[in-house]
């Protein structure tokens, strides 16, 4: 007998209805994770679908609050131990640094309290708005920042009442995996529900695929570069998309030159370069070059001379079809690294600077190393346009360094970053040493901005009418 695919769809419901999904047959189990890290994505959605539910049915705002508190404070007693653990496996940037960053994420993501219900009374009755649950949300995270993002989208998407599936980088899997059974552990131990986030062991791009296809993932949240938050715009899924930045500072002829050297060596050194918004690259007004390269040197920045730099973008960088690519065995190494490389000894050094023309590679290509380029040029015009085009239109992260009030206004308009810092290094741009909350996951290409748990909810409206419930 022939059957075709119609009579067998028809078959598979039948089979499919029958079955009491309270107490299913063993095939229709899903494989036991190991504290939410599974073999296959598809039992890793599968568990996480099933503690969304649980998450907003037997918990109340209350029990978020307070799990996420347990979470911190978890996160906050292995902050030196994860990053160790990140800089071991990554091999990039520099672990007291990377301390930094898991203790502004844990300290300074929101939590419920970003949820406030919004109403509106008036004659016609009584509005509320209120924030609530996509449900499982996928989400992929980079190499650069991989337990930071874990943690910080963890606090964001679970205040938010949903649940998560990381698809995280397959070169920090291993960190990635011990940070999630730690907080899964957490959550547990304080009488949540068991893999509210979850992975798949082996990260691939065929489980994103899978991810993007399901329709239990109602959201799908990228921290990366271009190519992963372009694909993710391409799978039709609603997208949260938070991608590359080339971040410029500009230093004008009005600026605190030490302060500015000051503050650009803190941010371009920091974790090496590894962060999408630190400073990377130096558009300088020709009047004030030579003491910013001075005072960058007094705070311990090294000055290539140009055969150096030249031998450096042998080896720190490749091309492909006539353009520069980074060679990503380079990407977030100890500057004393590429001095050695170049027969230099100086362990101690924590960033290189430059002089270099504004189509440089190294000013073009983001590079997340911890070089500097640093660009002189006669006007302040000339600074905001070389600026533009560096940024290449990711509309990330720029700075300035002026006392003139119409240089940084017109730097802020024309540049249209998610984040702008004035006078300070862009890290303070994202909570870090300066105020507003702290995220890892800013999403310039899709608009939310830096998000919290708000960005990663839905807005529903409810409305009583006929002045009901109205005290006037
Ligand atoms: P990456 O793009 O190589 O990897 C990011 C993630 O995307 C990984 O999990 C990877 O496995 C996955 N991925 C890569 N290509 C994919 C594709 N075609 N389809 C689906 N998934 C794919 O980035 P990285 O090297 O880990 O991180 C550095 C980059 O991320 C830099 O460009 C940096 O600016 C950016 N970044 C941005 C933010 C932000 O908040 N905007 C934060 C951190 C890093």
């Amino acid at each position: 007998m022939d059957i075709g695919a119609k009579e067998i769809e028809l078959i598979v419901r039948e089979v499919l209805a029958g079955i009491n999904w309270n107490n299913p047959p063993a095939a229709f189990i899903p494989a036991q994770g190991d504290h939410g890290v599974f073999e296959q994505v598809e039992d890793a959605i599968w568990a996480a679908d099933a503690a969304q539910r649980q998450w907003v049915n037997d918990y109340k705002v209350e029990d978020r609050r307070r799990i996420i508190e347990a979470i911190r404070s978890m996160a906050r007693n292995h902050a030196e131990s994860l990053a160790g653990l990140v800089q071991e496996e990554t091999g990039m940037g520099r672990k007291e640094d990377k301390i930094q960053k898991h203790l502004a994420v844990i300290d300074k993501t929101p939590g419920v309290e970003c949820l406030i219900t919004e109403a509106i009374s008036g004659d016609g009755g009584l509005m509320i708005e209120e924030y609530a649950p996509f449900g499982v949300i996928g989400a992929i995270t980079p190499s650069t920042n991989p337990t930071e993002t874990l943690i910080n989208n963890t606090i964001s998407m679970i205040a938010g009442g949903n649940s998560v599936v990381f698809n995280v980088h397959p070169g920090a899997k291993n960190c990635c995996a011990h940070c999630l059974k730690l907080i899964n552990g957490t959550i547990v131990e304080n009488g949540g529900p068991a893999n509210l986030i979850t992975m798949q062991k082996e990260p691939t791009m065929e489980a994103v695929n899978r991810m993007t296809e399901d329709p239990r993932i109602r959201l799908m949240v990228g921290t990366g570069g271009m190519g992963m938050v372009n694909a993710l715009l391409r799978s039709g899924k609603k997208t949260i998309g938070a991608g590359a930045g080339n971040p410029p500072v500009i230093v004008d002829d009005t600026a605190d030159i030490a302060l500015a050297a000051r503050e650009i060596y803190l941010g371009a050194s920091f974790d090496n370069n590894l962060l999408c918004l630190a400073e990377k690259e130096v558009f300088v007004m020709e009047s004030a070059a030579d003491e910013l390269i001075w005072q960058l040197q007094q705070e311990g920045a090294y000055l290539l001379q140009t055969d150096q730099l030249n031998d450096i973008m042998t080896f720190a960088m490749t091309t492909k079809d006539g353009s520069y690519e980074v060679n990503k065995s380079w990407v977030g190494k100890d500057a004393g690294l590429f001095l050695e490389a170049i027969g230099v000894q100086n362990k101690e050094v924590r960033l290189l600077i430059c002089e270099t023309d504004k189509a440089h590679p190294f000013v073009m290509v983001e590079q997340l190393m911890p070089i500097l380029p640093i660009v002189r040029l006669k006007t302040f015009e000339e600074c905001v346009k070389s600026a533009k085009d560096a940024e290449s239109g990711n509309r990330h992260t720029a700075s300035i360094f002026s006392r003139n009030v119409d240089n940084m206004t017109k730097f802020a308009k024309e540049i249209e970053t998610t984040i702008f810092t004035k006078n300070g290094a862009t890290l303070k741009g994202v909570g870090i040493g300066g105020e507003g909350h702290t995220t890892m996951t800013i999403a310039g290409p899709t608009g939310e901005g830096l998000t919290s748990a708000r960005s990663f909810t839905r807005r529903r409206r409810c409305m009583l009418a006929e002045g009901g419930l109205r005290i006037i």
